[in-house]
């Protein structure tokens, strides 16, 4: 069995928005604390989109902080965008990854989408969005938990019904070899694991597997519960015959 290091390449630290906060997620005592699990290295983001909670400004005092804090965890910045309508919401990311010196972009079609009630419709908007991040953003380097929100918004009632079979699997490959033919990660993350053991699910696993582009495995933790714990994730991509060589991480000069 080969040696998986363990690694969170989206996590959230939440003590500068402006709304919601948890002051003990601060990039510090995060650090401190991927540190005490062992894990090897992670990302630490915050989201950057049109919510009022999350100006630019917070981003800037989150990177503020990281920049004063060293660990035994190789550490990482960057944001969490999210593709609107036809696209980024905060139309200056790119420029901002470089004026902040952000290690990476993770980006995510959150939401249903706007006048959106049925599955068939989520369905077809869904795919957009993740086509758009892949195709027309290349500013971002990891495509952030697609299609694991939707569960969710069959449970409000937002659509009607929802199982990873629904997904047409021609749009499943279509997302997976266009991320892999630019290099850009797909994040299995923390939200998979309700569904970890439906053929369908596991089906695109091994899509994913053998096509061959970059994965990362990701707790998307808010809070310090859960932070660094994505083992559950490597055993799954193991089982799936990936091998550690397939995780993404940023480079560094
Ligand atoms: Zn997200
Ligand atoms: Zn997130």
């Amino acid at each position: 069995m080969a040696t998986w290091p363990l690694s969170d390449m989206h996590t959230h630290a939440t003590a500068y928005r402006l709304a919601g906060a948890r002051p003990e997620m601060t990039v510090a005592s995060m650090a401190r604390h991927l540190e005490s699990l062992g894990c090897d290295y992670a990302g630490i983001v915050e989201h950057l989109d049109s919510a009022p909670k999350h100006p630019i400004r917070c981003l800037e005092d989150l990177v503020a902080e990281f920049r004063t804090v060293s660990s035994s965890c190789a550490l990482y910045v960057g944001a969490e965008l999210d593709f609107e309508g036809d696209g980024i919401s905060v139309p200056s990311a790119p420029r901002l990854k470089e004026s902040l010196g952000l290690d990476y972009y993770l980006a995510a079609a959150h939401g249903v989408g706007e006048g959106i009630t049925s599955t068939r419709a989520y369905i077809e908007d869904h795919h957009r969005r993740l086509m758009g991040i892949v195709e027309d953003c290349p500013y971002v380097d990891i495509v952030a938990h697609p299609w694991v929100e939707a569960g969710k918004f069959a449970e409000r009632g937002l659509i009607e019904a929802w199982d990873w079979s629904l997904i047409p699997e021609r749009y499943l490959r279509e997302f997976v070899e266009a991320a892999a033919g630019c290099g850009k990660a797909i994040e299995v993350s923390r939200k998979v694991l309700p569904i970890a053991d439906d053929p369908a699910f596991r089906a695109y696993l091994g899509l994913l597997c053998d096509v061959g582009g970059p994965v990362t495995v990701a707790s998307d933790a808010h809070s310090l519960t859960g932070l660094g714990v994505t083992t559950p994730l490597t055993d799954l991509l193991g089982e799936a015959g990936f091998g550690p060589e397939r995780l993404w991480r940023p480079e560094r000069p």
